[in-house]
């Protein structure tokens, strides 16, 4: 009995030993990675875990299908998701880092993240203005010194074809293309609000994600996908004759992504691009781009690569990534997901107490 006892004391104290100094070198819960379900939370989540992270996952009540995946030690299931993150610390563990994602950034104003939200989120998040205004996201872009699509003031500049972009269509809904300035009064009938008219760039999208650590300053490729939209991916399979009867409107809604790799003699430009969008990002916000950031892009036949968007966080292009991708597996030599590159970064800032390097 006396001799149970002892050993009972012993392993507690060997117990408590260990914990307290196997934190650092990785062979313990080192912290908590939270997220929203939505976007890329699959992808965030089992990085988290594959790093030793515990998890949590804030769902809209009713989206119960993570469960089935096993990748959140916690979910929240919420009726009122803004009301939720505006507790967040109050909610969620103390040693969180939270994840943003697109969805995350729709829930809440940006000013209320950049003021108000207390919970250390990963990357700079005083870039999403930058990205969320196409003419702040314009400035950066051509500011980086990079290809970008012309902008055209107004319809009697248009002297080539042009996508008009009506500001805050979801997934490009209304978008539509036109060769110049009476086919654009004729198409634009019915328009109402703002809409930023830009050269419409031929060629083929392609989306590079990019992973800048704000640790060792080096900017790694991640990945590159293309998106699978409905109905412009679906135009191919009807003859244009057909088209042209069922008069249909294209829309570019996302409902998937493809995994893409780029002739290899091209990613000296992808990296000099990638440079070069960072470079300008430090004059932009302290700190500049910090993690996950992709460059949704059109490659021309004379393989200029083109500018014309900018996401400064983690994007759903990288979910076809999970476990790896070649570039990652590249340079790693063994399989890194965008999520789990972000984890390692959270994990190498908290054992060498860099946190506040990698969070704003
Ligand atoms: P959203 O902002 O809603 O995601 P995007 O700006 O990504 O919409 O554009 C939707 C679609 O239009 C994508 O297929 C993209 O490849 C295409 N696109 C956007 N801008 C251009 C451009 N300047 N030239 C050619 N295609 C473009």
């Amino acid at each position: 009995m006396i001799f149970k006892s002892i050993l009972t004391l012993f392993c507690t104290f060997c117990a408590k030993i260990y914990k307290s100094t196997s934190a650092r070198c990785y062979g313990d819960i080192i912290g908590t990675i939270a997220t929203l379900g939505s976007h890329s939370a699959l992808n965030i989540l089992r990085g988290a875990k594959d790093e030793g992270f515990s998890t949590v996952l804030v769902a809209p009540r009713g989206r119960t299908f993570y469960e089935r995946f096993g990748v959140a030690d916690t979910i929240r299931y919420v009726d009122d998701m803004p009301s939720f993150l505006q507790a967040a610390s109050a909610h969620l563990p103390g040693d969180s880092v939270v994840i943003p994602h697109g969805s995350f950034i729709s829930y809440l104003s940006l000013s209320y993240i950049e003021e108000s939200f207390s919970v250390p989120v990963f990357g700079n998040k005083y870039l999403f203005k930058w990205e969320s205004d196409r003419e702040m996201e314009h400035r950066w872009l051509s500011g980086a010194g990079i290809p970008v699509p012309r902008s055209f003031e107004g319809p009697s500049d248009i002297d080539r074809p042009v996508i008009i972009k009506l500001f805050g269509a979801k997934g490009g809904m209304g978008y539509f293309l036109a060769t110049d300035e009476a086919d654009f009064r004729k198409k634009s009938a019915g328009v109402t609000g703002s809409y930023q008219i830009q050269e419409y760039v031929i060629g083929v999208p392609m989306y590079f994600h990019f992973f800048q650590s704000p640790l060792s300053g080096e900017l790694e490729l991640l990945s590159i996908d293309r998106r699978y939209e409905s109905n412009v991916d679906a135009l191919g399979r009807i003859t244009g004759a057909d088209q042209s009867q069922l008069s249909i409107t294209p829309s570019y809604t996302v409902v998937g992504n493809f995994p893409v790799v780029i002739r290899e003699s091209m990613l000296e430009t992808v990296f000099d691009i990638g440079e070069r969008v960072v470079r300008e990002s430090k004059a932009l916000e302290r700190g500049g781009l910090m993690g996950p950031f992709c460059l949704e892009t059109i490659c021309t036949p004379d393989l200029e690569i083109v500018t014309f968007e900018i996401s400064a966080r983690i994007v759903a292009g990288t979910n076809p990534f999970m476990p790896s991708s070649p570039y990652t597996y590249a340079k790693h030599g063994k399989d890194i997901s965008c999520g789990r590159r972000i984890a390692m970064e959270i994990k190498e800032a908290l054992a060498t107490d860099r946190l506040a390097e990698v969070t704003t």
